[in-house]
Order: C-alpha cells, then structure tokens, then sequence
C-alpha cells in the first residue's frame, strides 16, 4: 500500500463511518466484524469440495474429494479454490462492484478473502497471478477489471507476481452462463492468447488464476489448455464466488 494511501485510509477509518458490503449498516469497516466473523464460519471454503473444480461434494463423493464430472472428464486446470457459493452473502457486493462500477466494493471483497483464505494460500507454490481479463472492449466500457481489482489486492507470498498483462481475450460474443457447458466450451475455444513476449517465462512454472465467479468452469478450461500448451506445469484457481453444481449435460 502506498504511502498517501495508507494515511487516507487510516483517516477515513477514523472519521468516515462505510457501509459494510453484507449488512449495509454503517460503520467503520467495510465489512463489518461481526459479518466477517459468520462468514468466516459458513463460506464455502469450510466445506468438503471437489479439489479439483471446488464444487461442493455430495456424500458419494467425499471418500475420492473429486466429483463425478471431474472423474469422467478432467479438466486441464490441476486445483481449485473457491472462498464461496455464488449464492451467498457476497454476490450483491460482487453485483455493485461489476454492474453499478461501485469500485469500494473490491476493497470488502478482498477483506473477505484474505480474512478468510488467504493464508491456507500462501504455501501454493506458484510462479505468477493472472485475472481472468476482459477483451479491451469490455474494459473500456466497464473501466476496469473486476477481477484484477479484487485480485491485486489479496494477500499472498512474494514469490507469486501478479500481473494483468500476459493473459488476454479476443472480444467475441459469448452465449450466457446459463447456456449448456458444451455451447459454452465449442464458442470460448480460441478465446483467450498469450502476449508473445512472456510466453518463455512460463515454461515449467505454476500459474494461478483468479476469476470472480465460476459457473460451468468452461472458461478456465480454456485458459489452463492454453496455459499448459504454452508449457505451463500446473494451473491453479483461485475463484471469489462459485455456482452450485453445474449444468454438465
Ligand atoms: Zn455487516
Ligand atoms: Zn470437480
């Protein structure tokens, strides 16, 4: 954190009462402690998920920690971290940061992430952070990356370099989430290239990539096939909010 930044920051937490990103009330954090203390319990990082893609697992899954899809069809990404269900107490925070452009949100969001998981992710031997980016379209009308706000912030060692510029996405038209995983995997084919002056950087190095939201996990398929074909070793998700079980048909 910079140095103004700090002094501003410590100055607002004295004098300006935020609203907290889950309960609204208003106080001095911006989530505030007793939120953060319930959701530290209840996030879904607590429960028993597939290690694989970071669904929950159902009972018959448990002994394997992997679900049924990943079995019969595993992804090319190695692991998957995700702090909570798409459906929980963040979303609406994560709605007014990326639909309202409410930028103060990314700060709760990143509170409630290295509150809660960042230190069992610190040990992750990785090499480099990328966000899942936006096309330069998409940027532009939004003004800034969700998940690279919320990303560049998180805690986590100093042997991981985070970075917005080497992974990057053609502006193509993509059918909705709520589409089924096989449309959405034959249009995000290609989606996704590399900046030709670091791909010889990843040879033989770990990647982490954070996204905000995972649903059919389609997208992060696509990047950690290209990852790897790049000669990336091992692909690891770190993803803010995940969907309950996925359409997998
Ligand atoms: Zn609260
Ligand atoms: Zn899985």
């Amino acid at each position: 954190m910079g140095f103004l930044e700090k002094i501003f920051q410590d100055l607002s937490g004295q004098g300006l009462p935020s609203a907290c990103i889950i309960c609204e009330r208003y106080q001095f954090n911006t989530i505030c402690k007793n939120c953060l203390d319930t959701f530290a319990t209840n996030a879904l990082i607590n429960y028993e998920c597939c290690y694989r893609c970071g669904i929950a697992l159902q009972a018959d899954e448990v002994a394997e920690q992997k679900c049924s899809s990943c079995i019969a069809n595993p992804p090319y990404f190695d692991a998957s971290y995700c702090l909570d269900r798409y459906e929980g107490v963040l979303q609406n925070a994560l709605h007014q940061l990326k639909y309202q452009k409410r930028l103060a949100y990314a700060h709760g969001l990143t509170t409630a992430w290295n509150h809660v998981i960042a230190d069992q992710l610190k040990a992750i031997d990785a090499s480099f952070l990328f966000p899942v980016p936006l096309s330069t379209q998409k940027l532009i009308a939004r003004g800034f990356n969700q998940s690279w706000e919320i990303a560049r912030k998180i805690y986590c060692g100093s042997h991981l370099l985070k970075t917005p510029f080497v992974l990057k996405r053609h502006h193509h038209e993509l059918p909705q989430a709520g589409e089924k995983f096989l449309a959405r995997r034959l249009a995000i084919q290609g989606m996704f290239y590399l900046d030709p002056r670091f791909i010889e950087l990843l040879r033989g190095k770990s990647v982490v990539i954070f996204d905000d939201v995972m649903t059919t996990g389609a997208t992060l398929n696509e990047i950690a096939r290209l990852l790897k074909d790049n000669g990336a070793s091992q692909v690891i998700n770190w993803v803010l909010l995940r969907t309950t079980r996925a359409p997998y048909v």
